[in-house]
């Protein structure tokens, strides 16, 4: 568990996720591609292409002729605070605030009072030329403070919590009207007026770790869906053998639609399994029929039953953390699991020791949706919608169970290699 709670804490954010993922890749020998060049695969056999360096594509060829392609997604994205442009909001000449705004659905209380950090990513001008650079301030320097309980007495009542007011961090007093833009241009070593752009966000500065008395409980920010994604990474790592091409996709923007460039509801996927057929002089014809021999895992984190909410669960189909990998169903096909897709993934489990359970929203409950059914429009494959089951989604903290990660960690290798 060691390495997953490094990769956690060291991925505060989609660009971060994928610069591990690729410094993951790079050491076990995958060649970096660029979509702006062509691909010489037959060389290579392993690679993986980048996309706004917040989505990432990776693939491995198997030794013969490949039958098809064996797909694994998950995202790179969790909820959290955007900064704005002009971030700085002073406060009666006292203290500064920081203008940010909600990056998909969270839980917003959760993110008060701890103490939060800012990372993302930078554009700088470096002579002329436009580049990227990551920047991660790893300090505590930012905290939304609640109002005492005296001035909201009824605050256990229920609060609706105002993003634009309610939700401001606090970074520093008054006196330097460009403190926020020195603090990243200084992490970044460069002059403030270099910097064009930014994608910058808040992050909570809680470590993932243990918890429960046994340690069979697992917190940490952005478990959804993080822990899916390095499952991924893992598996096409660790995978031998196969006579499919092993792809993993780790889309960006799952948590504000996946319409974005490097989303799901993106030509990235399509573009890249093209490529890689078209690499090997496969012929349009010759493309389709790998696609037709082809299956996707989508791998997104499910809802556990919640001892304090049972009633919002389906009265059966509910996992338990530590449960084992969860397959979800949604008779309006949010999900994009289906009898076939469901048998698929049972036997493989079924053959390599890998327990499941079954999510299905409680029918008055309407649910989320994730990467499978929006995927599959694009790249129209036989696909399976699992996660793993925790409790707390879209909050500053999440919990997962401690003894499920090695099992999707598994399952991945095993869907490679079978
Ligand atoms: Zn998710």
């Amino acid at each position: 568990m060691e390495k997953f709670f490094r990769f956690m804490n060291g991925s505060p954010t989609a660009f971060h996720t994928i610069a591990n993922i690729a410094e993951e890749l790079d050491e076990d020998c995958f060649t970096r591609f660029s979509e702006k060049e062509s691909w010489q695969l037959f060389s290579a056999r392993k690679g993986y292409v980048v996309r706004n360096d917040s989505a990432l594509i990776a693939f491995a060829m198997p030794l013969k002729q490949p039958k098809g392609f064996k797909i694994f997604s998950a995202h790179s994205d969790s909820p959290c605070f955007r900064i704005k442009e002009n971030p700085q909001m002073p406060f009666e000449g006292k203290y500064v605030r920081l203008n940010c705004e909600k990056y998909g659905g969270m839980i917003l209380s959760s993110w008060l009072d701890r103490p939060l950090s800012i990372a993302g990513r930078v554009i700088v001008n470096n002579e002329g030329e436009l580049e990227t650079k990551l920047v991660n301030v790893d300090k505590d320097v930012a905290i939304i403070p609640n109002v005492a309980i005296h001035m909201n007495s009824d605050i256990n009542k229920g609060y609706e919590y105002k993003a634009q007011n309610d939700m401001l961090p606090l970074l520093c007093e008054c006196g330097n009207d460009n403190a926020f833009d020195e603090m990243i241009a200084n992490e970044v070593g460069c002059k403030t007026e270099e910097i064009l752009g930014s994608d910058l966000f808040l992050y909570p500065r809680q470590k993932a770790g243990f918890v429960g008395m046994n340690d069979e409980f697992v917190i940490s920010p952005r478990l959804d869906d993080l822990a899916c994604a390095y499952s991924g990474m893992r598996g096409i790592i660790d995978a031998e053998g196969g006579d499919y091409i092993k792809v993993l996709a780790v889309f960006d923007n799952e948590e504000v639609g996946s319409s974005t460039k490097q989303g799901a509801d993106s030509t990235f996927l399509e573009d890249t399994l093209y490529r890689i057929a078209e690499s090997l002089s496969f012929s349009r014809t010759d493309y389709l029929k790998l696609l037709a021999d082809s299956f996707m895992v989508s791998a997104d984190n499910a809802h556990a039953a919640h001892p304090a909410m049972a009633s919002k669960a389906d009265p059966v189909n509910k996992p338990y953390m530590n449960g084992g990998v969860v397959i979800k169903f949604n008779g309006n096909q949010r999900y994009a699991t289906d009898a076939y897709s469901a048998a698929y993934l049972r036997k493989l489990c079924n053959e390599n020791d890998i327990a499941t359970q079954n999510y299905a929203n409680n029918s008055d409950i309407p649910g989320g949706s994730t990467l499978g059914n929006i995927s599959t429009a694009h790249v129209s494959v036989p696909t399976v919608d699992i996660g793993l089951a925790q409790l707390a989604m879209h909050s500053a903290v999440e919990t997962m169970g401690a003894r499920d990660l090695s099992q999707m960690v598994k399952l991945c290798t095993k869907f490679f290699e079978a």
